[in-house]
């Protein structure tokens, strides 16, 4: 059988060089939080497929209810015929999201997807064109998305211009001396100076950055953000892609700071590993668009609307939004005690909401200068004791946690236990 060597030249041959792979690894197949190459390398799986496998590799509910609709029907555009499945998930997803109104869903296949649309009918609702996003906030490669993400390299270097009427405003930061004050303040400003009220449909914001670095918004931000949308009529949107189902203790994120966005972006771990997203939202806003106007050949694909079901259904029965918390705690508690004995004024900062945690690294305490070379070297140690390690963050100083909330405690501590390994090898 192949080996990783083999295959990673292979791979440049024949890849664009663009898409870049966090682990020199190639996949031989996957179980809850475990992962084996195909040198047969055993590794915990800390990254989850990026923020996707809440209930971890191969879900067994989720795996049969796949399997049990790819024996049906496997795809006939929503748009042609439609099924039982898209319209199950839909409902779900309205009893589910935040906010005490009708509600009404769209499917489509990515992230990228769900936020292009959210952005789409966010105008047809207003009539306007602008949106509002923030520093560090992550949205996707589309051009569009990207124009909304808030991080030059690697995500837009060479590649604009991007649509116009989009403004940014800076997320609150400790590190950067941005208080929540701060940043309201200079969507006021914006008001006066570039983004006419009445010209702009929405401001989108993550609940807690994700590819950003794990910081959650403040909740005073989100009612700040809220009232000031009622003010101007403006729709307020929870980008809910990588924080969403149960990842922080919650269905969504945003149900820590009290506040009902408008619309709401949803992806990932929605399915347990299956291409799937959406737009949730105020039923009268979602109607905005005319018959036609909203779709995609594969969007709400059925084998993934039934994937999204029983993933949706094993997070409700398996207590697995009480477990996030639980695992946050824990690990907080862990990372707190591995900082102050392993990597002494090095680790500054744990920080996270329920699982969706992230420990940032820096070179000294007093600077709290961002050390990315020390944390590059925490995956590589981490990754030859097998451990899959993801960073994140505006520095690439952060390594944030997204393993399966149903990974057992024994894999969890065991986990953990590499990390430690790795970083004391790092720090050596
Ligand atoms: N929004 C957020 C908050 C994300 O984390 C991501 C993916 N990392 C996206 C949007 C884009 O999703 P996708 O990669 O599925 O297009």
């Amino acid at each position: 059988s192949a080996s990783n060597a083999a295959l990673l030249a292979r791979r440049e041959a024949a890849v664009a060089r663009g898409v870049a792979s966090a682990a020199p690894v190639f996949a031989e197949r996957a179980e809850n939080a475990e992962l084996w190459d195909v040198e047969g390398k055993r590794f915990i799986d800390f990254a989850g497929g990026i923020a996707v496998l809440n209930t971890g590799h191969r879900h067994p509910a989720v795996i049969a209810a796949a399997k049990a609709q790819e024996d049906r029907y496997t795809h006939t555009s929503f748009q042609v015929v439609p099924y039982e499945p898209y319209v199950a998930l839909a409902e779900k997803l309205n009893a589910l999201a935040p906010g005490d109104f009708a509600k009404k869903s769209l499917l489509v296949t990515t992230g990228a997807e769900a936020v292009e649309n959210a952005v789409k009918i966010a105008r047809a609702a207003t009539g306007r064109p602008g949106v509002i996003a923030f520093t560090a906030g992550y949205h996707g490669r589309t051009l569009l998305t990207l124009g909304l993400t808030g991080k030059v390299s690697p995500y837009k270097r060479d590649i604009g211009p991007f649509p116009t009427d989009l403004y940014r405003l800076p997320f609150p930061s400790q590190r950067d001396g941005i208080s929540v004050a701060d940043s309201i303040r200079a969507l006021e400003m914006l008001f006066l100076t570039d983004a006419q009220p009445d010209r702009v449909a929405a401001i989108i914001l993550e609940p807690v950055l994700g590819e950003g670095g794990y910081h959650p918004a403040p909740p005073e931000l989100w009612q700040a953000l809220r009232t000031i949308c009622d003010r101007e009529g403006i729709l307020l949107i929870a980008d809910e892609i990588q924080a969403g189902f149960g990842r922080t203790g919650t269905w969504f994120a945003v149900e820590h700071s009290g506040v009902a966005p408008d619309l709401i972006t949803v992806a990932k771990s929605m399915a347990g590993g299956y291409p799937i997203a959406g737009v949730i939202g105020r039923a009268e806003v979602m109607d905005a668009m005319a018959p036609g106007g909203l779709g995609g050949t594969y969007g709400g694909n059925p084998v993934a609307c039934a994937a999204a079901l029983a993933a949706i259904e094993a997070i409700e029965s398996e207590g697995l939004l009480a477990r996030s918390t639980a695992i946050g705690e824990n690990m907080r508690a862990r990372f707190a005690d591995m900082g102050a004995r392993v990597a002494p004024y090095r680790m500054w900062d744990i920080r996270g909401l329920g699982a969706m945690l992230a420990v940032e690294f820096v070179t000294d305490f007093d600077t709290a200068t961002p050390d990315a070379a020390l944390t590059k070297s925490v995956v590589a140690h981490a990754l030859k004791r097998g451990l899959i390690l993801l960073p994140c963050g505006m520095h690439g100083n952060a390594l944030r946690i997204m393993v399966p909330l149903t990974a057992s405690d024994a894999i969890l501590d065991e986990g953990m236990g590499i990390f430690e390994a790795a970083l004391a090898d790092a720090m050596a």
